[in-house]
């Protein structure tokens, strides 16, 4: 997709601090980052969000999945404890629509769903 932000990441056209790189996954600090440890893990292929992705390649998601949690031990929050949000829609809050998983530690978000 040539107009889509995290495939210029991908391509190396808009600059990212990485923190992972695989043959099929990348992830990245947020430029605006919400916690401490704030990554968003991403499938370098273009999905819009969570349903096309593990409609079209579920093995692909489970990759993005591992490679969150292979971050959140990186990063340090693997004990203290880490959230996983995937916004999938405008109204949830979806706005950039490559879809992503954020990885958000060192700050808690429990009362959210509280
Ligand atoms: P969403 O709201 O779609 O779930 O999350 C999009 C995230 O992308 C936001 O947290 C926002 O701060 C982040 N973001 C937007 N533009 C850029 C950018 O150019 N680089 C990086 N690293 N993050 C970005
Ligand atoms: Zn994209």
């Amino acid at each position: 997709m040539t107009d889509c932000l995290f495939c210029k990441i991908v391509a190396g056209d808009v600059p990212s601090t990485k923190v992972l790189e695989t043959e099929h996954v990348l992830a990245f600090r947020d430029i605006q980052p919400k916690a401490p440890t704030h990554v968003l893990v991403i499938p370098k292929t273009h999905y819009a969000n969570i349903a096309e992705l593990t409609a079209a390649d579920p093995a692909l998601a489970g990759e993005v999945l591992a490679a969150a949690a292979g971050i959140a031990e990186s990063e340090g929050i693997a004990e203290t404890g880490w959230n996983l949000l995937g916004n999938t829609g405008a109204e949830a809050g979806q706005t950039i629509f490559h879809v992503h998983f954020h990885v958000l530690g060192g700050k808690s978000f429990e009362p959210l769903l509280a």
